[in-house]
């Protein structure tokens, strides 16, 4: 695994790919929540060359302009939103930067066309399954191996070498490779550097997964879940864009198990993938990377040599139905009655093999005889209603006239129905008119609940974005100073009541003006990040580290006398003091200072309290800095 250490060396060899610097500004505003759109013009006009792609993508068919733009004002901005300019100025920055490089068996060209493809499938696909803003979904499936070009980067001849053992930079090997090689994979380094640009966690984490979706970590039908089976749709989509139509076409099936994974039908998955191909010229022409011209999805899945692969028909008609039944007779007799009736039908001759053809056709409804030799039809009935989809399937089951016993226990394992041999045409058409019905009914309820379960997700997801959003600092991912306030008002509260000691350490870091002075703005966020995780490392469960403004911070200990508070802040101080804080130019030293203030008797209010930390830490300043003062009760 690829620790924070060892990232931050790798990034401060300066072999890393990075954005330009009129980029890294516009990353780093974008990243303060009170960022105004003349602030963001006001850093883009100093570099013509992206504000020429900005007004390209906003002259774009995206964006369905009647006249084309030809400066940039707010307004076009604020159609593109910040964020969707954070994001552009983010990945034509990376691919201007990054066209070439010295790794010989690297393909740059195909590594963006690909990464492109990829962008362009998660965008569409994650839009239809609304799990993210478009422009981030783009950017995520974009970046989405960008660890490929990172290790090509640091490690030209090393990769290249590997690059060839494997067979090329998708091959299936490679993973493992890299990992005895360099000690981290491609993805590890790859959703490092996504982290330092700012990107979600929940988007790294899913760019991890999305591989190996069966390794993620996440909760099945969850958000997080969701996006690793996106990005993997994404990712097997690009591929496809780089085979020939026979392989393509032979591709395709795993490509609607993919999307139907995802609730995306067959029909649809055709139509969003001659999006996805429109989508791929116009993005790859912007960021004048190559790109090749492809037969369409739906082209290709129409030929004849594709028919077989639609497998999900209509409910309504006609239905598909697996036959399971050891006697040849009866397994041609129902499939000449039911193809007769137009029906899709399939036969397998023993329980084994119904279970497969089940989990391969997804029938609607299974018709299966309950004696067979190898795996009979309890088993069968069991296996399936024991996997997601087999809950769904209508199950009717083929007995002998008088089997009560056995009628009774393939109903208490799930069977629906059941039909007497011989089997008469009228009485089969009653049972598949009544297996129509509930299937219908099913197929209902199912989509009011993923319909229900959509409406829940968007509400938590905007309630959470704005709740968390208001009560987090952007920079550091501690807790602000609203929620410091809230949460020192509580803990007031509460120790009125219980007695118990809290108290409060107010850290100031030291001269930390020169910092910004000496080695600017961005460098000065880093360390305050990299401060920030050191608090954190050092917050126990129960204590509550904050950003209380600009360099200074607060961490409320709950439970924790002056002593238990001082002990614990000296802690800090040391561990601050001897902390190498890593910038491009190699390590800086860093020191802070810090108050200490017991909640006591004494103290009529919160404001008394707060007031009696910060006197503390001015002592401390006056004292001479990189010192722990403590307020005297
Ligand atoms: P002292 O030891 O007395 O605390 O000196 P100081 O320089 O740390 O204190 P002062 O309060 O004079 O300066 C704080 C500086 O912190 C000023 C400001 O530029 C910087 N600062 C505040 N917020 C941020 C931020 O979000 N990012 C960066 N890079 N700098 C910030
Ligand atoms: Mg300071
Ligand atoms: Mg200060």
């Amino acid at each position: 695994m690829l620790d924070t250490t060892q990232f931050n060396e790798l990034k401060a060899s300066g072999n890393l790919p990075s954005p330009s610097g009129t980029a890294l500004k516009i990353l780093q505003l974008c990243q303060r929540d009170n960022v105004t759109l003349t602030e963001i013009i006001h850093v883009l006009q100093v570099d013509p060359v992206m504000v020429g792609r900005i007004l390209k993508l906003a002259n774009s068919a995206a964006y369905g302009r009647p006249r084309p733009v030809i400066a940039l004002t707010p307004d076009i901005l604020m159609s593109i939103g910040i964020q969707g300019v954070r994001q552009v100025v983010l990945v034509f920055s990376l691919v201007s930067a990054h066209r070439q490089g010295h790794c010989p068996a690297f393909n740059y060209d195909e590594f963006w066309s690909r990464s492109v493809a990829t962008g362009v499938a998660a965008r569409l696909m994650g839009t239809v399954t609304r799990l993210a803003p478009p422009s981030e979904l783009f950017t995520v499936g974009l970046l989405a191996n960008i660890g490929r070009l990172a290790l090509a980067s640091l490690r030209p001849e090393r990769y290249g070498a590997l690059l060839a053992e494997a067979g090329g930079p998708f091959a299936p090997t490679l993973s493992e490779l890299e990992a005895t090689t360099f000690g981290f994979t491609q993805l590890e380094v790859g959703t490092a550097m996504m982290r330092d640009w700012g990107l979600p966690k929940l988007f790294t984490d899913a760019v991890l997964y999305h591989e190996a979706p069966e390794k993620s970590p996440f909760q099945p039908g969850s958000r997080g879940a969701k996006l690793v089976d996106c990005l993997h749709f994404a990712d097997h989509f690009a591929s496809l864009c780089f085979m020939k139509d026979g392989p393509r076409r032979a591709g395709l099936a795993e490509l609607l198990l993919l999307a139907n994974k995802l609730d995306v039908a067959d029909d649809a998955v055709l139509a969003l993938s001659d999006e996805i191909l429109g989508e791929w010229r116009e993005w790859s022409a912007m960021l004048t990377v190559p790109v090749h011209e492809l037969t369409t999805f739906t082209t290709l899945a129409n030929s004849p040599a594709a028919k077989e692969i639609k497998t999900h028909a209509d409910p309504a008609f006609p239905l598909n139905i697996l036959v399971v039944d050891d006697e040849p007779t009866m397994c041609l007799m129902l499939q000449k009655l039911l193809t007769a009736m137009g029906h899709t039908v399939h036969v397998a001759r023993d329980g084994t093999e119904g279970l497969n053809m089940a989990l391969k056709h997804q029938p609607h409804i299974v018709i299966t005889d309950l004696m067979m030799p190898r795996g009979d039809g309890f088993a069968l009935i069991q296996n399936l209603r024991s996997h997601q989809f087999g809950h769904y399937v209508y199950l009717v089951v083929i007995t002998v006239l008088g089997d009560h016993d056995n009628l009774a226990r393939a109903f208490e394992l799930g069977a629906d129905d059941y039909m007497a041999k011989p089997i008469e045409t009228k009485v089969l058409q009653a049972r598949l008119r009544a297996g129509i019905r509930v299937i219908h009914e099913h197929d209902k309820l199912r989509k009011d609940q993923q319909e229900l379960q959509h409406r829940v997700l968007e509400l938590t997801i905007a309630n959470q974005h704005s709740s968390e959003a208001a009560l987090t600092d952007v920079l550091t991912g501690l807790h602000n100073r609203r929620y410091a306030m809230e949460r020192l008002t509580q803990e007031w509260a509460k120790t009125e009541r219980s007695q118990r000691p809290v108290s409060l350490l107010m850290l100031d870091i030291d001269h930390f003006k020169q910092v910004n002075d000496n080695f600017g703005h961005a460098v000065g966020d880093a360390i305050l990040r990299q401060f920030a995780d050191v608090l954190r490392s050092f917050a126990r469960t129960e204590d509550v580290p904050c950003r209380f403004g600009g360099e200074e911070f607060l961490l409320i200990a709950p439970d924790t006398n002056l002593k238990g508070a001082q002990q614990l802040a000296e802690r800090i101080r040391s561990a601050i003091e001897n902390k190498p804080f890593v910038i491009a130019r190699g390590v800086l030293p860093v020191t802070v200072s810090i108050g200490v203030a017991e909640k006591t008797a004494h103290q009529n209010n919160l404001e008394t309290w707060i007031k009696a930390a910060d006197d503390a830490l001015y002592s401390a300043k006056k004292s001479g800095r990189n010192r722990v003062s403590v307020h005297a009760i």
